[in-house]
């Protein structure tokens, strides 16, 4: 979603005359979109503080900008720990950018925007895009649950869905440009339209996209909360043929117990009943996940449930992280009782088992053919290009020709735990 916002903001200040810099160092407008999730992220903005100002130093006319979650959570303290931060916009407010930049120019004064948390979605209708193959579209921001461990619903807000309208004229000005495969990004895009005048529902959404724009061809979306995933859903990806057979769903622990203190609001066997209906419904769907180790009071008794479930979902790729307390949320009244030895053995002993079952998975497609769609030629600039399945597997193939853009049938000829090796089929 960072991303996307980004994008947009990046589109509203070209509209307002400003051009792309080539660097930091060239930039008379610095902003840094920054996230909140983990501490780590955090630290890292924070560790960029002495580079902003140093440039500052060598153009005291720059404007530097804090903008997205972290601005929400810290507000007005950027200023006062850190003089050279000119703004400070939350994620609510970032269509304001363009006339906060405009304003500091004119009067030299900080500007502070963070009031416009749980407003309408205020980035539409924004014809910027960086690519031409893909493209991300934010269908709702801000979430209603409350996991315990998660600052989201504090810098994004409640849930708010953007009329299917203005997603539906999106879609079609994606589908007229040539975009191939759309990404819908909401925090939990499985409650879509609670809130809205109009009666619809995520996959209600799905099947007005499909009938609207069906020449971009691969729909996706991300990310759903177990416990708003259903039978409905999973029917509109068998039948809609633009919608991918892909699903991420975050699970974040195998044991209830643990899931219980992190208020995921589903149970392991919950969830191990849906990904069940998931693969009944849409056969050879990918899945991946998220998994958090370490989280307070987690026993080893509770990892071992989380390998064991890992061992029994079988995830195509699953992220691991490590618990990390973040301010205002409710975990942090429990001990962060793990060490950070056991996290990061926790860590590691999940992530080398979820390779070695990528790995098997992989392996199980050599021989098959699939259907790439080509996004760029690989880093090391010889004449192979690297694409993605609907399923959204990763493949490297070589020509003939340049396949950057362009949809080819492949056939499986070698596998890793992250990567397949194609063959273009003539
Ligand atoms: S569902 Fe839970 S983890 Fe996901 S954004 Fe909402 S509160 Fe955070």
């Amino acid at each position: 979603m960072n991303e996307r916002d980004s994008e947009a903001v990046t589109g509203l200040l070209l509209g307002r005359g400003y051009e792309a810099a080539a660097s930091a160092e060239e930039a008379d407008v610095l902003l840094y979109n920054t996230c909140s999730v983990r501490d780590h992220a955090e630290q890292k903005v924070f560790g960029r503080m002495g580079h902003f100002k140093t440039l500052k130093e060598k153009n005291p006319a720059l404007v530097v900008g804090i903008v997205g979650c972290m601005a929400q959570e810290h507000g007005e303290n950027f200023f006062k720990k850190n003089p050279e931060i000119d703004l400070v916009c939350g994620p609510g407010n970032l269509s304001q950018i363009p006339d906060l930049v405009d304003e500091i120019w004119r009067e030299r004064s900080p500007r502070l925007a963070i009031d416009k948390l749980n407003d309408e979605y205020g980035l539409e209708g924004i014809h910027y895009r960086s690519g031409k193959i893909k493209a991300l579209v934010t269908i709702m921001t801000g979430c209603d649950h409350r996991c315990t461990y998660c600052i989201v619903p504090y810098t994004r807000g409640g849930e708010c869905s953007r009329g299917s309208g203005s997603i539906l004229r999106e879609m079609k000005d994606l589908e007229s440009r040539g975009f191939k495969d759309v990404m819908l990004l909401g925090q939990n895009v499985n409650s879509y339209g609670k809130g809205l005048e109009e009666k619809i529902d995520f996959a209600g959404l799905l099947g007005k996209i499909q009938e609207a724009a069906p020449g971009i061809g691969r729909l996706r979306f991300i990310t759903s909360h177990p416990k708003d995933a259903h039978t409905r859903l999973f029917r509109a990806m068998r039948d809609l043929p633009m919608v991918c057979e892909q699903l991420h769903l975050p699970v974040q622990s195998g044991s209830t117990r643990t899931l219980r203190r992190m208020k995921r609001e589903h149970t392991r066997e919950w969830y191990l009943e849906q990904i069940a209906e998931y693969r009944s419904l849409v056969p050879g769907g990918s899945l991946s996940t998220d998994f958090i180790v370490g989280f307070p009071g987690e026993t080893r008794e509770d990892f071992e449930e989380t390998l064991s479930l890992a061992e029994e979902a079988q995830f195509d790729s699953a992220y691991v992280f490590q618990y990390s307390p973040r301010p205002g949320t409710p975990a942090l009244k429990l001990a962060d009782d793990v060490s950070p030895a056991e996290k990061a053995g926790r860590h590691q002993r999940l992530l080398s088992l979820q390779r070695a079952i990528s790995l098997k998975k992989n392996q199980a497609l050599i021989g098959d053919t699939v259907e790439v769609l080509f996004e760029s030629k690989t880093k090391r600039g010889e004449e192979r290009f690297v694409g993605r399945t609907r399923s959204y597997k990763r493949v490297v193939a070589a020509g003939p020709g340049d396949l950057v853009g362009r949809l080819r049938k492949a056939r499986i000829a070698g596998a890793a735990d992250e990567t397949l090796l194609g063959e273009i089929l003539p």
